[in-house]
């Protein structure tokens, strides 16, 4: 079998294959990895390839298998990591200058998973600076593009975990969203991305942005790949003080049997406010398009209205930065990471901290942690961090609410689809944030989310995204997959065939 079929294949068509003999997982890692050294010049979708950890992995997996072993049923399908998930012995840099020569002493617990049930680590993606970003531009390591077309961004921050699937430089993929950093990316390169319920996927040991809104999540190019990749990061973890009790369900076989049960009887609550004024003509009239294919296969379409979504995007950039500015201050120069010590006057404790922060951390990073402290500082904390909680349980209101009507509640993943590089990162940063309007309100309330390609608008890719209340995940499997296979003419232009071929530099 010839590279590009393999690589082409979904993580499920290579897990059947891997059983059946028809390959080797070496010959399948080696497969992704000339993949990757062929178009990686264009897509720059890692900061870190592990060609040899992951032919290591591929090798002890084929022997084990040769010799009979019980594997796990995903073993020998290869995966990448966001470089914000600490691996030992790799390094591990957030995306920035802070962390560039970072090599952590331990494992994060989603990487130990994936280890565990033999999945070869291809390498590490890029992303925005400590996952601050919509666009993958705030690395300090380069941009990223979109395989769609290189001019344009994939999205942030889980860009580089984004762009390597759809450039079919790995089958999946392991990201983080705090506001969206999973969904939106997915959205922007046409391929599936999912938010866990807050607490069901473990956060040990992966560089935390805002502790009560991160959660780690799967990106692949169909729903039942997300679903498999999901099930093996979930579960308890007692490393984790907010992790969840609960048992991993079976989010593989509820996407296989959504696929074929169809959307009867289901209903979507198209949310009010996620629509109109200041979206994109284009996205709606896909998600228009995408919701006519729903109601033919069978679903009902209802209308949902979260009045309190018009005060989420303003609470998370208080709450998001408040809890960046805490989180950040370990890197001061002093235990870990980059050390700088001041050009010119007495080097203390105090101007060393300074330099150390002055040249580690890009312009964004600094912005928020400008804009967390004074939310946090003395006389101010009521009026904003205190109100954003406020807003917060608002909104879960409301979605605990909209939930009474619909099993799922649906809107475009964004506003547009993806930007142009510089379009509106460093001219406007506000203009950026107002793109997260319809991913953060999931982060705020804690539950889960999915992006999946809804069709393309003017050559880019278009994402639908569905949401469910917290432990209620496997919906999104069961409903996702419904839609993805009514919108298969659609999804199969878009996804799986219709990525352009790179130009390989
Ligand atoms: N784009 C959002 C932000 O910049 C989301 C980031 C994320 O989910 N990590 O904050």
């Amino acid at each position: 079998m010839s590279n590009t079929e393999l690589t082409k294949r979904t993580a499920v068509e290579l897990a059947a294959g891997l059983a059946a003999g028809e390959y080797s997982s070496t010959e399948l890692t080696q497969a992704h990895l000339d993949r990757i050294a062929a178009v990686e010049p264009t897509v720059h979708s890692f900061i870190t390839v592990t060609a040899e950890s992951a032919l290591e992995t591929a090798a002890r997996v084929d022997q084990q298998r040769a010799a009979g072993a019980e594997l796990h049923p995903f073993a020998g399908v290869p995966v990448t990591h966001k470089d914000l998930v600490s691996t030992t012995g790799i390094k591990t840099t957030a995306g920035s200058k802070m962390l560039e020569n970072w090599v952590p002493p331990y494992d994060a617990t989603v990487f130990k998973k994936t280890q565990e049930a033999g999945l070869p680590l291809l390498g590490k993606t890029n992303l925005d600076e400590f996952a601050m970003g919509s666009t993958t531009e705030h690395s300090a390591f380069g941009n990223t593009t979109n395989p769609w077309n290189p001019g344009h961004v994939p999205g942030g921050s889980s860009g580089g975990a984004a762009a390597s699937v759809a450039a079919f430089e790995a089958p999946f993929s392991v990201g983080t969203d705090t506001g969206g950093s999973v969904r939106q990316p997915a959205a922007f390169t046409g391929t599936v991305g999912v938010k866990p319920t807050y607490g069901s996927v473990s956060r040990y040991g992966v560089i935390a942005m805002a502790s009560s809104l991160d959660q780690v999540g799967p990106l692949a190019r169909t729903v039942a790949d997300a679903a498999a990749l999901h099930q093996i990061l979930a579960g308890h973890d007692p490393f984790d003080s907010t992790s969840l009790p609960d048992a991993v369900p079976d989010f593989l076989s509820a996407a296989q049997t959504g696929a074929t049960a169809g959307l009867k009887g289901k209903k979507l609550g198209v949310i009010k406010q996620l629509q109109g004024e200041g979206w994109d003509a284009g996205v709606l009239a896909t998600f228009q398009e995408a919701l006519a294919t729903a109601e033919a296969a069978g679903a009902e379409i209802v209308e949902v209205d979260l009045p309190s979504l018009s005060y989420a995007l303003d609470a998370y950039y208080l709450i998001m930065p408040s809890e960046a500015s805490s989180n950040l201050s370990r890197y001061d120069g002093v235990r870990f990471g980059l050390r700088e010590l001041p050009t010119d006057g007495p080097v203390t404790a105090e101007t060393m901290m300074k330099a150390s922060r002055a040249a580690g951390f890009g312009a964004e990073v600094k912005r928020r942690i400008i804009l967390g402290t004074y939310a946090l500082s003395a006389g101010y904390y009521d009026a904003y961090y205190g109100s954003a909680q406020k807003v917060r349980t608002l909104v879960q209101r409301d979605f605990a609410r909209a939930f009474e009507v619909a099993d799922v509640l649906v809107s475009p993943t964004a506003p547009t689809t993806a930007l142009k590089f510089g379009q509106e990162t460093e001219a406007d940063p506000m203009a950026l944030y107002l793109g997260d309007v319809a991913t953060i309100p999931a982060n705020l309330a804690g539950i889960p989310g999915m992006s999946l390609p809804a069709g393309v608008s003017d050559g880019l890719p278009v994402g639908f995204q569905l949401l469910a209340p917290a432990r209620e995940d496997i919906r999104l499997y069961g409903i996702g997959a419904g839609l993805e296979a009514a919108l298969d003419d659609k999804r199969g232009s878009t996804v799986l065939a219709g990525i352009p071929e790179l130009t390989v530099a």
